[in-house]
């Protein structure tokens, strides 16, 4: 039998998805890759420690499936700490395989055939996916540069809402713009989940990386901690993205839909991993600090070299990302939108970015972009500065 393409038409529109493919162009031209977001450093001594010490304790079986509880009590302090919110560790916290594995696990236990999600565009792109593998249906708020930040207009957002409004799906620090949403903004946010009785979503995977805003939990809003579910993970701050530690804490009602599916998702994460991860978040402090200066230096000096390249570069107030502006640049190498441009950067300049129209449903909102990691040993950001001056030549 001669086999067709037997991916299921649900996945059929998504292809494989952008960071993959970047980062294997990227590896293919021998491009310093500036595009999937992972730091090019290892992660701190002590904590790989933690994870080689539990290895050898024997923490080698399969996890309570909702997490070890030396981690959810971990957790729950930690959330406590930033958010004033107390919560059960054992019945509202869901450990999971990185926060895609908490998108996915809360999505499809929440969303019954034909319920709207809103997502904010540009979007990070496993959410579409895993409403469609749900049965859901996306609506689409765009953020649109204004006053040198991406943000959404209110009224566009009152416009998305309907009867069939499930969830408001948030990310602050929002990848790819590097946007903290304001106080003001989540209270605008929050009052329509209250009024139209909907699930905010939090994916807060960026909060430690954060340069100028206070990072505020939509969670932490009045009225809005029974029906929020806020998503974190480790890898970003602690520079350990391969260990794939994330979670979920929400209501017990809500984590109970997160473990409907949870549970036959993954059943548990890797066991040693999170033990290693609860002595990450009791002792890190002091690296997160460090880790925030370093990217705060490493920031201010791919954002000022890509703005004498002729980028208009977003200043980005969290994450690790940079989206500039590249129409200068695309009109002189003859290209006009930012997936032939980031394929020539690879192609002809040796560096890889993410084209972030892909993450788009209005297509031409962000194809004048292009989105920069900057996760990055300040060797790397030096030599792909070094190989984009040929632009200016
Ligand atoms: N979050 C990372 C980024 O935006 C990528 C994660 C992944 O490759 N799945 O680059």
């Amino acid at each position: 039998m001669t086999m067709t393409n037997q991916t299921a038409d649900r996945f059929k529109p998504f292809g494989t998805t952008i960071f993959a493919e970047m980062s294997r162009l990227a590896a293919g031209h021998n491009a310093v890759n500036l595009s999937q977001g992972f730091p090019d450093f290892d992660g701190p001594a002590f904590v790989k420690q933690a994870a080689i010490d539990a290895i050898n304790q024997g923490h080698n079986q399969y996890a309570r499936s909702p997490g070890e509880p030396v981690l959810v009590e971990q957790l729950a302090t930690r959330f406590e700490t930033r958010t004033g919110i107390g919560v059960d560790p054992l019945a509202q916290i869901t450990v999971t395989s990185g926060c895609t594995e908490a998108i996915a696990a809360t999505l499809l236990g929440i969303i019954n055939p034909g319920d709207e999600v809103i997502l904010f565009e540009p979007y990070y792109d496993s959410y579409r996916a895993c409403i469609a593998m749900a049965q859901g249906t996306p609506r689409f708020v765009s953020m649109k540069p204004t006053a040198g930040r991406f943000t959404f207009d209110i009224d566009d957002l009152k416009a998305a809402c309907t009867n069939r409004t499930k969830a408001i799906l948030v990310n602050t620090p929002h990848n790819p713009t590097g946007t903290m949403f304001t106080r003001e903004e989540l209270t605008q946010i929050a009052d329509l989940c209250k009024q139209h009785n909907t699930i905010a979503i939090s994916d807060e995977v960026y909060e430690d990386l954060i340069f100028d805003r206070q990072h505020i939990s939509i969670a932490s809003l009045p009225g809005m901690s029974g029906r929020t579910i806020t998503l974190s993970s480790l890898g970003k701050s602690f520079s350990l993205t391969g260990w794939k530690v994330g979670w979920a804490i929400a209501s017990p009602e809500l984590t109970n839909a997160i473990r409907s599916s949870h549970q036959f998702l993954t059943y548990a994460t890797a066991t040693p991993f999170q033990h290693a991860a609860a002595v990450a978040l009791s002792e890190g402090d002091e690296y997160i600090g460090k880790l925030k200066s370093r990217y705060s230096t490493a920031r201010d000096m791919l954002a000022g070299e890509l703005d004498a390249l002729g980028f208009g570069v977003i200043i980005p107030e969290g994450t690790y990302f940079i989206l500039a502006e590249h129409s200068a640049i695309s009109s002189k190498l003859g290209v006009d939108n930012d997936i032939d441009l980031a394929l020539k950067l690879t192609a002809d300049f040796g560096v890889t970015t993410i084209p972030p129209s892909v993450f788009c449903e209005t297509k031409d909102l962000c194809a004048n972009y292009l989105r920069f990691a900057f996760c990055k040993e300040e060797a790397t950001l030096v030599e792909a500065i070094r190989r984009l001056q040929k632009l200016n030549d």
